[in-house]
């Protein structure tokens, strides 16, 4: 311990952010993260505000013995940015964002949400594939792959990374580039946490979209015929327009179940109307709540159904088609489920998403197909059992019509060694050869870990 209270000191010495110990008052606050499942207690939380405090915060875990977790903006459901004794590397003061508007480029610090990039960028007229709920961190849904509404147009979040500002595990600071560093550049577009710190992560940006979008619902009688109808029109969608669907609750707390359409179109109003006519008229539907919104505003549009500081648990799968065995069994399963918060809901993958090769970035998963996904939220801890059986539950009743494959930022913690190999596919081989290569002690382990 001795030694710890002297390397402690050292670093108190160049630190220029907040070092919480349990006993400071801002210490609860700052070891909490989006799900409240999570209770662990690091032994020290570094409020990093600038890159040479990672640099030094690291440096410190490593001559003290201690494990580091890293946390961007705190959403990971696994809860990986904090862990019991260790040291959290803390990048939420870190939020700055420069834009280049005449080379159509931002840099977002580690500890930047996408409500916050997308304003900055809007100002500009400008924007890039984030997330599809704007309160999530920037750099660990980017370093995960990062789908969202712009994924058909642009690509994932981490297909449209140019540069990342990296703090290696022996504490070098590089900005890796498809030139400066291949593989590297590689492994940060979909390994996850595994490679190092991102200090900052440059994007490609893209003019604004003019956006016509929002929800079309259905009485929960109809969700069998209303999820065959999806699977039958979302491989159709141009790459302007993403559907998902979803089996949810109304959003007015009244706990009606309804089957829901999100709809997102990037085309002008003409064109929008056009595609969009089909999804807005069949049924016919009990709501359209459907018209012309910037960017920004529709990426808001589901954030109140995941607030912050309930109970989540998330399975999801991508899925072999849409066949009528797993509609039939989503819609029965829905019917039973014990959380008025919690849906399914159906990502569509098409367009430039599904352009890249499977293995030029580490992310796999570039088919034309369906992710299923079953965020469970609910709110008392009495009720922890009740929601993750069903989910469990749930998500066995479907396993014959999966693939296998898995979305990494979506991974529970409890789901073992094929549920990390079905989220890195194929990659998964030259990342660990990578990982042995750029951190060969797993100093980076507080992630859905690349074993070396
Ligand atoms: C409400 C909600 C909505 C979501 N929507 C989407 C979505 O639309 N698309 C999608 O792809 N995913 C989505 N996710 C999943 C989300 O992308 C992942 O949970 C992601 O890890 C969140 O990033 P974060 O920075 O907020 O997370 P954190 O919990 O802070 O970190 C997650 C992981 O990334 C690592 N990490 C974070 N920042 C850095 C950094 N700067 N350098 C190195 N490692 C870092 C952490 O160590 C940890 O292992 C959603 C999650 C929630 C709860």
């Amino acid at each position: 311990m001795a030694t710890v209270a002297a390397t402690l000191d050292e670093l108190r010495a160049t630190f220029t952010g907040s070092l919480l110990e349990p006993a400071d008052p801002a210490y609860e606050e700052a070891r909490r993260v989006h799900n409240a499942m999570i209770d662990r207690r690091p032994a020290l939380i570094a409020q990093c505000r600038n890159t040479a405090d990672i640099v030094d915060a690291l440096h410190f875990a490593r001559r003290a013995g201690m494990e580091v977790c890293v946390r961007g903006g705190g959403h990971n459901v696994a809860g990986r940015a904090v862990m019991d004794d260790a040291l959290m590397i803390d990048l939420s003061p870190m939020r700055g964002i420069h834009v280049d508007r005449d080379a159509m480029t931002l840099r977002a610090q580690g500890g930047c949400l996408w409500a916050e990039l997308n304003r900055e960028a809007a100002l500009h007229g400008l924007a890039t594939t984030g997330g599809a709920i704007s309160h999530t961190g920037v750099s660990g849904l980017t370093l995960g792959g990062g789908l969202g509404w712009l994924m058909a147009k642009h690509g994932l979040a981490a297909d449209n990374v140019l540069a990342v500002e990296l703090v290696t595990a022996d504490g070098r600071v590089l900005d890796v580039t498809a030139g400066s560093d291949p593989d590297l550049f590689w492994a940060l577009r979909g390994g996850g946490g595994n490679f190092g710190i991102a200090a900052s992560i440059k994007f490609r940006l893209h003019p604004l979209p003019p956006v016509t979008g929002g929800l079309i619902a259905h009485p929960v009688e109809r969700a069998g015929e209303m999820l065959r109808f999806y699977r039958d029109a979302a491989p159709t969608a141009s790459d302007d327009l993403t559907v998902f669907a979803g089996l949810v609750h109304a959003p007015d707390g009244s706990g009606m179940k309804l089957a829901a359409l999100i709809v997102f179109h990037t085309g002008p109003p003409d064109e929008a109307e056009r595609e969009l006519a089909p999804f807005k008229e069949w049924g016919p539907p009990v709501m359209v709540e459907v018209g012309p919104v910037p960017y920004p505003a529709f990426n808001t549009i589901l954030d109140e159904a995941y607030p912050h500081g309930l109970r989540n648990y998330w399975l999801s799968s991508f899925t072999e088609g849409l066949p009528d065995g797993l509609i039939d069994t989503m819609v029965d399963r829905f019917l039973q489920v014990p959380s008025p918060m919690s849906g399914m809901v159906l990502e569509h993958f098409h367009g430039a998403v599904t352009r890249v090769g499977a293995s030029d970035t580490a992310v796999p998963h570039r088919n034309e197909g369906f992710n299923l996904l079953l965020p469970s939220v609910w709110e008392s801890a009495a009720d922890d059992d009740a929601n993750v059986a069903w989910t469990k539950d749930t998500f066995a009743a479907m396993k014959e019509f999966f693939t296998g494959g898995r979305w990494l930022n979506y991974l529970a913690d409890d789901q073992g060694d094929d549920a990390i190999r079905g989220a890195y596919g194929a990659n998964y081989e030259r990342l660990v050869e990578l990982k042995r290569r750029y951190d060969p002690e797993n100093v980076f382990r507080a992630n859905h870990n690349i074993a070396s």
